[in-house]
Formats: C-alpha cells, sequence, structure tokens
C-alpha cells in the first residue's frame, strides 16, 4: 500500500512538473561539440557559460509567446475556456511565436487558428514577464469584427464578455498575470 501511495505521490508531483515547466535554458555544455562549457568574461553581460572548442558563448534563452486581447466593435472582449489551463478561469488567446515570425504575424495567426478571426487593427500593449513558466508575453490587443467563432481544438468554448464583467472572468490577479494589465492599458487608452 505504501509503495503504491508512495508512486502515486511520485506521478502527481510529476504531473505538476509537466503542467509548469521551466522553460529558461540554463547551457552546461556547448550545443555543437558537446564540451563542458566554462564560464567567461562577455562585456557588460558579467560572466557567461562559453565553449572553449567553438569560441561561443551560449547566453541562457527562454520561449517568447504572444498575448491577444480580441476586443470587438461593442467593447466585448473574447474569453476562452481551455481546459489544460483552468476549468474555472478563462484566458485571452496566446500562444509561441515560431521561429522566422514577428510578434504580430505571431499575433494575428494565433487569433486566427484559435477563434477563427481576423484582427482588422493590432495594438502593442507592452512585455510582461510569466515567471511560473519562465516565458517573455508580448502583449496585444486584437479589435475585430464581431462574428461566430470557429474554434480550434485547443479551446473549448468562447464567449464575448461585456468590460463590467470580463475581469471576474480572468485568472485572479497576482505577480506575474498578464490580462489584468492588458485589459486596464486599454481601459486607461480610452479615457
Ligand atoms: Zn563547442
Amino acid at each position: 500500500m505504501k509503495k503504491i501511495i508512495e508512486i502515486g505521490y511520485k506521478f502527481l508531483y510529476l504531473q505538476d512538473k509537466i503542467k509548469t515547466p521551466k522553460q529558461i535554458m540554463h547551457y552546461k555544455y556547448c550545443g555543437i561539440c558537446g564540451k563542458e562549457l566554462v564560464d567567461h568574461p562577455a562585456g557588460d553581460d558579467g560572466m557567461v557559460p562559453y565553449c572553449e572548442k567553438c569560441q561561443m558563448y551560449w547566453f541562457d534563452s527562454f520561449s517568447s509567446c504572444v498575448i491577444i486581447m480580441v476586443v470587438n466593435e461593442y467593447d466585448e472582449i473574447a474569453m476562452l475556456k481551455q481546459s489544460y489551463l483552468s476549468t474555472e478561469h478563462e484566458t485571452f488567446v496566446s500562444g509561441y511565436i515560431k521561429p522566422g515570425e514577428n510578434a504580430e504575424t505571431a499575433a494575428i495567426r494565433e487569433v486566427n487558428e484559435e477563434l477563427g478571426l481576423s484582427i482588422e487593427h493590432l495594438e502593442y500593449a507592452g512585455t510582461y514577464w510569466f515567471p511560473s513558466k519562465e516565458l517573455l508575453m508580448l502583449g496585444y490587443i486584437g479589435n475585430v469584427k464581431k462574428t461566430v467563432f470557429h474554434l480550434s481544438s485547443e479551446v473549448d468554448s468562447a464567449s464575448w464578455v461585456s468590460i463590467e464583467e470580463a475581469e471576474s472572468h480572468m485568472f485572479p490577479e497576482r505577480p506575474g498575470n498578464t490580462q489584468h494589465k492588458i485589459f486596464r492599458r486599454w481601459i486607461n487608452g480610452k479615457k
């Protein structure tokens, strides 16, 4: 019995780790030749892992995502239910930037993929560090015409929510939450 509980616990622990993977890559070995890296001064950046054989620095790397608050002409906001993220709270459209894309192209693509909507006007809304997943989030406000959603398989459902109700649908406000910051930036811009 104890064994089963232990295994169960480990499984839950692993599941938790899978849910919130850390995404910063801090290199210990050269990605080209495999040699162990040494700390080496790199100007203003201080000591950075360095391959003496390839004569190359390996700076820490992380992924970049776009997050888009989609708004229609009636000032309603698209809120998405995605059970793999939460069964309680609702999200904005978001996704990884692919190599070769700029952030704006990724934002337009993600809104089209997830909601089936075309952005008519895209507005920059700041960048935010998302500590629990160690990602850089690039925020946008995307204006669309109110039409029927054509959802991707990643989205369980989506609805148009009024300004007054929007924040109660979002994830709780805490350090690292991007939704409320983008929402308030948009509200302040309207005043
Ligand atoms: Zn090397």
